[in-house]
């Protein structure tokens, strides 16, 4: 079956309502744990329905944003996720209560139970108008920053237009793109600042509704995390301003001898004088080759990648009205996931083919588990798959760059690790505003420079206004949308690592390590997975500083005049 033919339609609050009264009464006189199974699967089938078709609705609508029709299945789903969340609630209350807890953990774990116990400490019929309020403020940031009309040298652009200028081989260029990108966000601040006020102040609300001294323990239970809280995070930041801020600035040296240049603005974040690696070939040329690539790396990707062609479970290229960005979906009812992405004849399209590519090969290799909640695993989990196959595939990237290759192995890696400090002074950031929710828009741009100084030293912004002030985290979608989601990819990244320094010491063994943690999707929390798969878990004393050092280390071999 092709995408296309996927079956879809809307399923109504009542109709859900209505199994749900007769799953609770079977559920609750069950005799025996088998009869509780059965209820449990039939649960798990409605899911998996519920949850294709909402990834349905909103995929159609991501592919076309001006499609009227797409945007109303989307906003419908929207519209009764707090209820059918109510719905759920009841029966989640009612496996809690269950007289058949021990045989239910022996049937699928202890994970099944910690996330519905998770789950339960998240909700209460008394936030649903909250949560409905939650969703209108999320929408009015994409609203607001999918809107933006930028001029820029006689045109109009939106963010993601004006992007690739910002890397742009000439400096006069890249720092006006930027000046033009901030300019906009300049005279939109009022908006920005009391939009993001108005959600800290609602997400303490909710949080203190739900009984927590402040929104940060909900933040961390929201995101299903059970194995490690705010403190392992903060020791795991000081480990990256101890071992990673250093080499970043040190990698900064070597680039100003790289583009020729006395002193480094942030407008400069380009890799090369002559600008950053491009794949060669058209988009079909490309997905032919990464087809070719999949089929050689093992049997399980050749398998994986054929069927993702076959059955048109992707959209890449870039067209209008397409949403930016990438991603990848999955509908559980038919055992498949989707990449979304907007190619643009960047290095990123190749990314797109092995970072999107590495969640979509997990969530097909992890298919067969039991439970729909087992298909994926927390995000900090699920950045393993992604970014370990970023480096898993590097043996195929002369196919797609060619005479550039060494280019894209050095801004990979190079990128990869100062990416670090950014991330985790996002996550910093984050917890210091939901500690201080009664904080002004003007203290978090204090405390956003504050921090900036301890994890990015080295920022100048030069004369550009809006950054200056402390605002540029206003264009970080997840500060927004999705609260306490941006460690994952520091503690991921650092699980990635150490696949690739794995797999270029005994590639067989790394390889079938990544399948297993594949195939084990979210059966297991964070800190479980990690084990699975061989990994340090990244918490740990000395495995930053380790990884960190073999990464350093092969930065140092390369000969960048040659690049
Ligand atoms: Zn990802």
């Amino acid at each position: 079956m092709k995408y296309s033919e996927f079956p879809y339609k809307r399923l109504t609050v009542d109709s859900q309502n209505a199994l749900m009264m007769d799953w609770l009464v079977r559920f609750e006189g069950a005799e025996s744990a088998e009869d509780q199974i059965t209820v449990l699967e039939e649960v798990d089938d409605a899911s998996r329905e519920y949850a294709s078709y909402v990834s349905i609705a909103s995929l159609n609508f991501s592919r076309n944003i001006n499609d009227e029709a797409a945007k109303s299945e989307k906003d419908y789903y929207d519209s009764i996720g707090p209820d059918i969340q109510e719905v759920y609630n009841k029966l989640d209350q009612a496996v809690d209560a269950s007289r058949f807890k021990a045989d239910l953990t022996e049937k699928w774990g202890a994970t099944f139970l910690k996330k519905i116990e998770m789950e339960l400490k998240t909700f209460d019929p008394k936030i649903m108008d909250m949560l409905r309020k939650e969703t209108d403020l999320r929408n009015e940031y994409t609203k607001l920053t999918a809107g933006a009309k930028i001029e820029f040298d006689g045109k109009s652009y939106n963010l993601a237009g004006l992007g690739p200028f910002h890397t742009h081989e000439d400096r006069d260029f890249r720092k006006r793109s930027y000046a033009a990108r901030f300019q906009w966000f300049e005279e939109n601040a009022n908006q920005f600042d009391d939009l993001y006020d108005k959600l800290v102040k609602l997400r303490h609300e909710i949080a203190t509704t739900l009984g927590y001294k402040n929104f940060v323990e909900l933040g961390y239970l929201r995101m299903g995390r059970s194995d490690y809280g705010p403190d392992e995070v903060a020791n795991f930041r000081k480990q990256i301003v101890d071992h990673v801020v250093p080499i970043v600035t040190k990698m900064l040296e070597q680039k100003k001898a790289i583009l020729g240049l006395d002193h480094l603005y942030f407008y400069d974040g380009i890799n090369f004088k002559e600008g950053d690696p491009k794949p060669k070939g058209t988009p079909e040329e490309l997905v032919a080759g990464a087809q070719e690539m999949y089929h050689e790396l093992s049997p399980e990707t050749g398998e994986f990648f054929d069927i993702m062609v076959n059955e048109e479970l992707m959209d890449l290229v870039n067209r209008e009205g397409k949403r930016p960005g990438g991603f990848c979906t999955s509908f559980p009812k038919y055992d498949r996931p989707y990449i979304f992405s907007n190619f643009n004849g960047t290095d990123h399209d190749i990314t797109v083919l092995t970072h999107e590519a590495g969640h979509a090969f997990q969530c097909y290799s992890s298919r067969k588990q039991p439970l729909v909640s087992y298909l994926w695993p927390t995000m900090e989990s699920a950045e393993i798959h992604s970014m370990s196959m970023e480096f898993f595939t590097w043996p195929w990237m002369k196919r797609f760059f060619k005479e550039e290759t060494d280019r894209f192995k050095y801004k990979h890696i190079a990128g990869s690790l100062s990416f670090l400090p950014y991330g985790a002074c996002v996550d910093h950031f984050q917890h210091w505003v939901y500690e201080n929710p009664e904080a002004t828009p003007k203290d978090r741009k204090n405390k956003w420079l504050e921090l900036e100084s301890i994890y990015l030293p080295n920022r100048d912004y030069d004369d550009i206004e809006f950054p200056k002030s402390g605002g540029i985290w206003q264009g970080q979608l997840h500060i927004y949308q999705m609260p306490f989601y941006y460690i994952d990819y520091t503690l991921a990244q650092t699980c990635a690592f150490q696949f690739w320094i794995k797999s270029e010491e005994n590639r067989e063994e790394a390889w079938s390590d990544y399948v297993r943690l594949c195939k084990a999707g979210g059966s297991l929390p964070f800190t479980g997975l990690v084990e699975l798969a061989g990994l340090e878990l990244p918490f740990d004393d000395g495995c930053l500083e380790s990884v960190v050092e073999k990464v350093s280390n092969w930065l140092d071999s390369v000969n960048v005049s040659s690049l």
